[in-house]
């Protein structure tokens, strides 16, 4: 029995990469990186801070904020911060654990971190979010420093959460630096960040369908969860390249197409003004073509889709559903969340592509498909050392670039490694896992 308390969902990422490698050639070819294994799953460091802020009634309330410096191996610790009432430190150190393989994937010089507090933004009034940034960091601001700890937004932390809490950090610490990436155009932010992670994953499912020979976008039924910034983004995306989007959702209901209705791209539009909001999905006003079902994920609700894009949050696709998607028809699923499906719901997807071979689903991890968030981080973080902005054509061709690259280790990665019959498409999340491992462990 460990002495240690259970951490479910890190316990969950840690197993998910420690099968994959342990399943490959990787310890027989390279026995000396099972300690490196060992080592890199503790965290270098864990900071844990009260956060007491005022509301508008004037009552003090507190929280529980936190920083996971992971690994910083390939650089200053990086990765987002998440405020949301279920974050506690399990789910972070899956997130910062996810996040050291994941920045080893951009090739970008990026160490794994991860940040944020049990603080619920829903219903809170702006100045009340901006008292509750302002007290995160006071105290965060002491253990981060652009060639530190650089952290992001994350799930409830977007533009106007980082413009609050880069306002105190140039206060506190008297200095004027790169020290989060997410930042507003005007005061050192990247053309493109907002649009990264979801442009980013349509750029890596681009080459998957290139790679297993099923065409472009055009014409592809997708269904996407989620309608945050990672949904939003892919699912204009996914427009604009000629593809069908037919599902959107939050954590009360999903929108879902029905008969030739689709999501159009004002219906996203409107949905991103009501979420800045902080309203649900539920307000949404359905036209025909559209119907909101209430307290479901899409997936079971979609029909037959060519492309299902997990986008919302960790364990969003469940064993259950997977069989749905496989049984749909589905061909491809990429993950715009961090840890979208569960390890059932993995091997339901593996399952079909080893047995099915060229024809089946086929799965891409989190770590992979979603990376182009952090890499355009990392492109921000070049921009602030040279104190330059680049273009956003300048910024969309790197992160065309960096998400091709991440599909080609993770396809050579996983050739190298794991046995692939003749006609199997590769593990991609095998793959994925052992070149964003080997890349940290050469470094550690
Ligand atoms: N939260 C995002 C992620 O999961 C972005 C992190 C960052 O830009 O540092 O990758």
């Amino acid at each position: 029995m460990s002495h240690l308390p259970s951490e479910p969902e890190f316990e969950q990422a840690y197993k998910e990469l420690a099968l994959t490698l342990e399943n490959s050639s990787l310890f027989t070819k390279k026995p000396e990186y099972r300690t490196a294994l060992k080592v890199a799953s503790i965290p270098e460091r864990v900071i844990q801070f009260r956060v007491v802020w005022e509301d508008d009634a004037g009552n003090l309330q507190v929280n529980r904020g936190y920083r996971v410096q992971f690994n910083s191996a390939l650089g200053p610790y990086k990765g987002g911060l998440r405020f949301h009432p279920s974050v506690n430190l399990s789910i972070l150190k899956f997130l910062g654990f996810e996040q050291i393989f994941k920045n080893a994937l951009t090739g970008l010089m990026m160490g794994g971190g991860k940040g944020g507090a049990d603080f619920d933004p829903k219903g809170k009034s702006d100045a009340e979010i901006r008292r509750f940034c302002d007290a995160f960091m006071r105290e965060l601001c002491k253990h981060i420093g652009a060639d530190t700890d650089v952290p992001a937004g994350d799930i409830g932390v977007s533009g106007r959460e980082i413009g609050f809490l880069f306002g105190t950090y140039r206060k506190q610490r008297n200095k004027f630096e790169g020290v989060l990436t997410g930042k507003g155009l005007d005061w050192g932010g990247s053309l493109i960040r907002p649009e990264a992670t979801g442009y980013g994953l349509v750029y890596y499912v681009g080459h998957m369908l290139e790679y297993a020979g099923a065409g472009g976008w055009a014409g592809k039924r997708v269904a996407i969860s989620g309608s945050g910034n990672v949904a939003q983004y892919a699912a204009l995306k996914c427009i604009e390249l000629g593809a069908t989007v037919v599902s959107l959702s939050d954590s009360k209901g999903s929108i879902v197409a029905v008969g030739d209705g689709h999501v159009t791209a004002e219906d996203v539009e409107a949905i991103a003004n009501l979420k800045v909001k902080r309203q649900s999905l539920s307000t949404y006003a359905i036209r025909d073509g559209l119907k909101y079902i209430e307290g479901v994920r899409p997936w079971m609700h979609v029909g037959k889709v060519d492309i299902a894009l997990p986008c919302a949050t960790q364990n969003e696709v469940s064993k259950e559903e997977a069989e749905a998607l496989v049984a749909g028809g589905t061909k491809f699923i990429a993950e715009g969340s961090n840890m979208g499906c569960t390890l059932e719901a993995i091997e339901v997807f593996e399952g079909n592509r080893r047995e099915k071979k060229g024809d089946a689903i086929w799965y891409a991890p989190g770590k992979a498909a979603n990376c182009g968030g952090v890499a355009v981080s990392g492109l921000e973080m070049a921009q602030n050392s040279q104190r330059l902005a680049w273009t956003k054509e300048e910024v969309d061709d790197k992160l065309k670039d960096i998400m091709k690259n991440a599909f080609q280790r993770g396809l050579d990665t996983a050739k190298e490694y794991v046995e692939t019959a003749e006609g199997e498409l590769p593990s991609l999340v095998a793959g994925s896992n052992i070149a964003g491992f080997v890349k940290v462990a050469q470094a550690m």
